[in-house]
């Protein structure tokens, strides 16, 4: 039933999605959107991601440094943080355990990005 918008993260009916936009996840009203906006979108996905895996690989992390110089300032933060993160404990394994006792600068930091719900669950 529908197809699934990965710019407005939810599912919509079929007749809002173009041929192209099905392969690629984006529906009509989201594929009007700018450019910058849609990779902002995607960049913190992909982001989020990287934390919610249970280990930060060293090419997610040349990444990362990658993105840390994006133009667009929350993406570069976010990013950051995370490198941040994978340098200190790239495993997920214990990590929220690890940063309150030893990275509470950090952890803080990912509660204020949202980012901290990747570890949650
Ligand atoms: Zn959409």
């Amino acid at each position: 039933m529908g197809h699934w918008c990965r710019i407005c993260d939810r599912n919509k009916p079929n007749e809002k999605f173009s041929g192209k936009g099905h392969r690629t996840h984006i529906c009509k009203l989201c594929a009007r959107k700018p450019k910058s906006e849609r990779l902002q979108i995607d960049q913190a996905r992909e982001i989020f991601g990287y934390l919610s895996q249970s280990n930060i690989s060293k090419k997610n992390i040349a990444r990362l440094k990658s993105l840390i110089k994006s133009e667009n300032a929350e993406i570069s933060k976010k990013a950051s943080i995370v490198l941040e993160v994978a340098l200190v404990k790239p495993g997920k394994k214990r990590r929220l355990k690890f940063l309150a006792g030893e990275r509470r600068d950090l952890l803080i930091q990912l509660e204020e990005t949202g980012l901290i719900y990747a570890l949650r669950y």
